[in-house]
């Protein structure tokens, strides 16, 4: 007999004649001869009422008070699923979280799950019962019994750490669409669904806004091996599967708090070419990278950083073997690239840094964590070695650096880490065979954009400005380090840019404006209206031309680009609010992305 663990999101349980549709399904698994866990969202939007309440009282509610409301919403839905079951003469019980025991961090609001006790569970299932269980929700460490929840959304992660714990065959999430689609089919009806996609493509869309999958639930399937699949609610279609590769194996102690870094990465064989001063305007990314991809040279990192009145820098990073050829495409074309059209006007600059390596960080881990990426900034300034440029991703921070610090910045990041320090690897990712360069393209409104300009440029910095940002609790999602390095009254300065929650922009903003008060000639700059878009695809690696195609995409609608970073299989960029669904549709479009018919998405 095969355990399953099957969660239904609160589309699936709006209503009861839904609860009692889905209680058929459970049922069936059962008949086929399962064992079966199920784990429940609240019935519909029940937890955006909840949290509409507790604004009706105070703007600023205390995280424990609102973690004992909405919990709530979970403990009317496992009951009534465990009744609809009972009424089909299914044997059934319903249980919270902490009569489970899922043991959580007491950190209301986002607490990570570090142990599930399974011998109730075991117990139950030996009885011949299904078990209900309240996703979203978990019981703190010590005396006092306090409910906690894991953050919105938080029920797939509820699901995936059963799954691991009970060591079940598979987890199925149910929810209101087919499975994941190439984007949200809300923005494009015409999102493909998808038969498959790797572990690590899923968690750098879920973590971009495709919300589909909870983040740290693609985590756990990723390091504990879990068979997840993504199904409709309503039909018995496949849905997509999530692959995930081998894991080495792990204890089941401190499940969601294994090691936010897992590695250490070193790429010596880079070189970067820069183009300072072009125009800030749609269609200039698109042209120099499309000229790039014309003559076949892949391009690693690529950053871009805020605007300086009227101009940009580009950077990007290629194999060392390809630089004269990605210098020379440069070269040819940054006369083209002047910021007006009067021939006296001066063209862009091309730059090129041979002796330069990038090292990473890499671990899903660091989601939601707010410090790591300055704790490395930390270690490699107290190492005395100084950063080049910085472009992240959620599950990455990549830097580049002098080749000469290369052995000191690697030995002291895999001390702070606790990573051995060999073999060093360059980054690995799953692929599926004849995989597409790009699966999947993704949205986020959510995030604010804030600039430092001129920043004194030497070890310590960076490291700085994002430890005192941590200390507020605030998680950074992009950072970037420019190209552009300017004297002021004698120092060389670096501008410095990043995202983050828009809920967190004032904060940051009035963090940092302390900060760059000691400096004397720093700036804050914020931007609430933008946008992020990103394509994923573990098959863009060694793939030319993917960002030219991305960049020209958003040409093609007059779309202009604040900033760039990538990771080896992502590219994103920040646009105009106003853009991001045109910017959205017209990637999608541009990748032939989309399936044949239009997927119908429940109200
Ligand atoms: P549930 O209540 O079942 O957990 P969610 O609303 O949390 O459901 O997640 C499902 C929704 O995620 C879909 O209705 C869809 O609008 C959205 N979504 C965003 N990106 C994607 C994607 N790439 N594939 C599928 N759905 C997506
Ligand atoms: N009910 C919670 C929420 O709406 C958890 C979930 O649905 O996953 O965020
Ligand atoms: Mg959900």
């Amino acid at each position: 007999m095969s355990l399953i663990v099957q969660k239904f999101g609160g589309t699936s349980v709006g209503s009861v004649e839904r609860i009692q549709t889905v209680a058929q399904r459970i049922y069936k698994t059962v008949q086929a001869g399962n064992q079966v866990v199920v784990v429940v969202s609240a019935m519909g939007k029940t937890t955006d009422s909840l949290v509409g309440l507790a604004q009706e009282i105070t703007s600023t509610p205390s995280k424990r008070e609102m973690d004992m409301l909405l919990s709530t919403g979970e403990q009317v839905s496992i009951a009534l699923m465990s009744m609809a079951l009972q009424e089909l003469g299914q044997p059934a019980i319903s249980l919270t979280g902490a009569q489970v025991g899922i043991m959580t961090e007491t950190a209301h609001s986002r607490a990570r799950i570090l142990q599930i006790k399974t011998e109730r569970l075991q117990r139950h299932l030996q009885e011949g019962k299904v078990i209900v269980v309240a996703g979203f929700q978990g019981i703190g460490e010590g005396e006092d019994l306090e409910i906690t929840t894991l953050g919105r959304g938080g029920s797939d992660t509820s699901a995936v750490a059963l799954a691991a714990a009970l060591q079940a065959k598979q987890c199925e999430i149910y929810t209101d669409v087919p499975g994941i689609l190439t984007t949200d089919p809300r923005l494009v009806p015409e999102a493909r669904l998808m038969t498959e996609i790797t572990a690590d493509e899923m968690l750098e869309l879920a973590s971009l806004g495709a919300k589909v999958l909870h983040p740290r639930a693609v985590e756990i399937a990723r390091n504990y091996g879990i068979p997840l699949v993504v199904l409709s609610s309503w039909t018995d279609d496949p849905g997509t599967r999530v692959i995930s590769p081998m894991p080495k194996p792990r204890s089941l102690d401190n499940l969601e708090i294994a090691k936010a870094v897992d590695a250490v990465e070193l790429d010596g064989d880079q070189a970067k070419v820069a183009l300072l001063r072009v125009p800030d305007r749609p269609g200039i990314a698109a042209r120099l990278f499309g000229e790039i991809a014309r003559h076949e040279v892949d391009v690693d990192l690529i950053i871009q950083s805020i605007h300086e009145g009227n101009s940009n820098d580009i950077a990007f990073t290629v194999v060392k073997e390809v630089l004269n050829h990605a210098e020379a495409v440069a070269e040819a074309i940054a006369p083209a690239l002047r910021l007006d059209s009067s021939p006296s006007s001066n063209e862009a600059e091309v730059l090129v840094e041979r002796n330069i390596a990038k090292i990473a960080i890499a671990g899903a881990g660091m989601i939601g964590r707010p410090g790591i990426a300055a704790t490395m900034f930390a270690t490699l300034a107290d190492a005395g070695v100084n950063i080049d440029m910085i472009s992240t991703s959620e599950v990455k921070v990549s830097c580049t650096i002098a080749k000469e610090d290369c052995d000191r910045a690697i030995q002291a990041l895999c001390n702070t880490f606790g990573i051995e320090s060999s073999p060093l690897h360059l980054p690995s990712h799953t692929q599926i065979e004849n995989s597409p360069p790009v699966r999947g393209v993704a949205l986020d409104r959510s995030q604010a954009q804030l600039g430092i300009r001129h920043v004194p440029d030497h070890p310590g910095m960076a490291a700085k400005i994002f430890t005192l940002l941590a200390d507020q609790g605030i998680s950074v999602d992009m950072i970037i380090q420019s190209q552009r390095c300017r004297i002021i009254n004698g120092t060389p300065t670096r501008d410095i840019a990043c995202t983050v929650a828009q809920a967190d922009i004032t904060t940051a903003r009035s963090t940092l404006e302390n900060l760059v008060a000691q400096w004397g000639m720093s700036e804050v700059l914020v931007n609430t209206a933008v946008a992020k878009v990103s394509v994923v695809g573990a098959g863009m690696i060694g793939h030319p031309g993917v960002a030219a195609k991305m960049f020209a995409a958003l040409a093609d609608h007059s779309i202009n680009i604040h900033m760039i970073t990538t990771s080896e299989i992502k590219i994103s960029c920040i646009v105009p609010e106003e853009d991001g669904v045109t910017a959205l549709q017209a990637i999608h479009k541009a990748f032939n992305l989309a399936g044949q018919e239009q997927v119908k998405v429940p109200v």
